[in-house]
């Protein structure tokens, strides 16, 4: 029957948003008869308003009145007057919501690339809705744009907005739902492509009619600015100084516009930018128009196209004081820093992964060194990998020619980084940038090999392990959401928080909780995990329900019996340990006494 109403399916969903960190939103919802249950006779199926029906905000204030406990939306769920949810949009989530419904909008959606990418998507009653990453950029635009068709709701602003969420209601009689691999579980939030920010934020600027740019060129010469925008709005005034000169390369002309330039910076910056500074941007502007010429491109001449063109300055042209360097010859790649001339050096193409064999080892990853007796993977002991000097040293064992620490020094600030203090800035290391790298990145090896799994499901049998008995009087699970024996036989625990406690000790990505779960099931024939929910005065909290033939995948997983073979070569592991690990030398305590049906479980599945 159309829409019936469900507080425990609303709950289920609601909860893995709010585990994803997203604002719900309680929104009317449909009763029986199609009507909205706002009580406006428009809002109802067949009405003049029927696409309002069961779409919108309950009460003033709901973009601050968000839940973001479990807590909060199981208090909602006591009821059986029927409500949809909504996710909160933009800063307050960090997720936006873009969908797309007339051909124009798909071609536009298609030649940005956006069906290829892997975000979280839904199905509404209309079209497929994606959430993608906020990103702080999008600060000045409307709370709703349309670049080429699309139709994508930015949440910002005071009044701020919501996207309906799965398992909702549409008037049309069909719930809002997952497309199938890609719900708030199976994939991460994928950031907005570049293109299509770019495309977004410059669709705001000409709508104004004077700043083409954030960043205009003349307010510099009318504003002090502050440390964080000297640089955009000195850049756009460069930009404009030098575009506009029709002789610019020559030596006096150039001489003229850095004494004009020096004394904005001088009386505008707080502080003002160093001497070097100034003069780099200087001579990359002189240097982009320049090669403009060259390749014979118009030169712009407009507010607009010129601050187009200063906002490439910094990617497309490589300043004269950049370090011409082997390094950017094995991939690194180098990245300007304000204030800091030598700039800094990113992974570029460098990546790591982790080998969770016994001791465990780092393999540093670099196509660059493919064609040498390594073949672009060099193992290391943690111990190593922190040291600037040892990693240089096997690097060149590795590769037989690379030469990583020619200048020591520059090598060891460049692996370790630099402390900050008052005459140059605090630089991550290499070793720090490839981790966080690693982090957002999903690591396939390691995420689906057998001795991975054989890792995370030991660490799940020692918090199993330490489950807690129930008190003999009121058994109930653990509030937190930490494993606890509820009933003989029935291990109550919260999926997410125990990853969340096991993630505190061990490395663990939220791809791999995600997959554990789907090989568990899988392991078992079902679809889901088996489901409790729990009563605590008046918060309704959701559990998952682990018994003892639960308990024995596990125990399985962890020595190794799953057969999840995919070791690939070049690892650094033996063939011996392939999907073989030890089994986790854990006993479970298990209830044995029987005890009596505590006050308040129920349990569904
Ligand atoms: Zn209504």
């Amino acid at each position: 029957m159309a829409f019936e109403f469900d507080p425990d399916l609303i709950f289920k969903e609601g909860a893995v948003a709010i585990a994803k960190k997203l604002g719900v939103v309680k929104l009317y919802g449909i009763w029986d008869d199609g009507r909205c249950t706002c009580g406006n006779p428009e809002h109802r199926v067949g009405g003049g308003a029927e696409v309002q029906c069961g779409k919108h905000p309950q009460g003033k204030n709901w973009q601050n009145r968000a839940a973001t406990t479990e807590e909060e939306l199981s208090g909602w769920c006591d009821t059986t007057r029927p409500f949809n949810i909504g996710i909160i949009l933009g800063p307050r989530s960090g997720v936006i919501d873009m969908e797309w419904d007339a051909d124009e909008g798909r071609a536009y959606a298609e030649s940005m690339g956006l069906t290829e990418i892997e975000t979280p998507t839904y199905i509404s009653g209309r079209s497929e809705h994606r959430l993608f990453l906020w990103d702080d950029r999008l600060s000045g635009c409307s709370a709703v744009v349309k670049p080429g068709g699309l139709e994508v709701r930015l949440g910002t602003g005071e009044l701020g907005a919501q996207s309906v969420l799965p398992p909702s209601w549409h008037w049309s009689g069909v719930r809002y739902r997952w497309k199938p691999g890609f719900s708030l579980e199976d994939v991460a939030f994928a950031p907005l492509p570049e293109v299509l920010l770019r495309a977004i934020v410059n669709d705001v600027d000409s709508g104004k009619q004077l700043a083409t740019s954030q960043f205009s060129s003349r307010h510099l010469l009318h504003t002090v600015v502050e440390k964080g925008a000297r640089h955009p709005y000195l850049r756009s005034y460069i930009t404009r100084k030098v575009f506009l000169h029709p002789l610019y390369l020559q030596e006096s002309a150039q001489a003229d516009m850095i004494v004009e330039i020096m004394a904005v910076n001088e009386k505008r910056c707080r502080p003002a930018k160093t001497e070097q500074e100034v003069l780099a941007l200087f001579h990359s502007c002189v240097e982009y128009r320049r090669k403009m010429e060259e390749r014979q491109e118009v030169i712009p001449t407009t507010d607009a196209g010129l601050a187009e063109i200063a906002e490439k300055i910094d990617e497309a042209v490589v300043p004269p004081q950049a370090p011409v360097s082997g390094y950017a010859l094995q991939g690194l790649k180098w990245a300007t820093v304000d204030g800091w001339p030598a700039g800094e050096w990113l992974p570029g193409d460098w990546s790591i992964r982790m080998v969770h064999s016994d001791p465990p080892e780092i393999v540093l990853c670099v196509p660059a060194w493919n064609d040498t007796p390594c073949k672009g993977q060099v193992a290391f002991a943690f111990g190593e990998f922190r040291s600037a000097k040892m990693v240089a040293a096997k690097v060149f064992e590795a590769t037989r020619r690379v030469l990583l620490d020619g200048d020591g020094k520059e090598w060891q600030t460049i692996w370790k980084g630099q402390e900050g203090n008052s005459k140059r800035p605090k630089l991550a290391g290499l070793v720090e940038k490839l981790l966080i790298k690693k982090q957002r990145t999903d690591d396939v090896y390691v995420g689906t090999s057998s001795l991975r799994y054989a890792t995370l499901a030991g660490y799940l049998l020692e918090a199993f392990a330490r489950a807690k008995q129930p008190k003999e009087d009121k058994p109930e699970p653990d509030k937190s959401g930490r494993p606890c024996w509820v009933r003989p036989g029935e291990l109550w625990l919260g999926w997410v928080k125990t990853w969340e406690e096991i993630g505190r000790a061990h490395d663990v990505a939220a791809g791999e909780r995600v997959r554990m779960k789907r090989l568990l099931c899988e392991r078992l024939g079902v679809d889901d995990f088996r489901e409790g929910r729990h009563t605590f005065g008046s918060a309704k909290l959701s559990y998952v329900i682990f018994t003892p033939d639960w308990i024995e995948a596990v125990e399985e997983f962890a020595a190794g019996g799953m057969g999840v073979e995919d070791c690939p070569p070049n690892t650094g592991m033996s063939e011996k340990n392939c999907g073989k690990k030890n089994r986790a030398n854990v006993r479970i305590p298990r209830l044995e006494t029987e005890v009596i049906d505590g006050q308040g479980v129920s349990v569904s599945g």
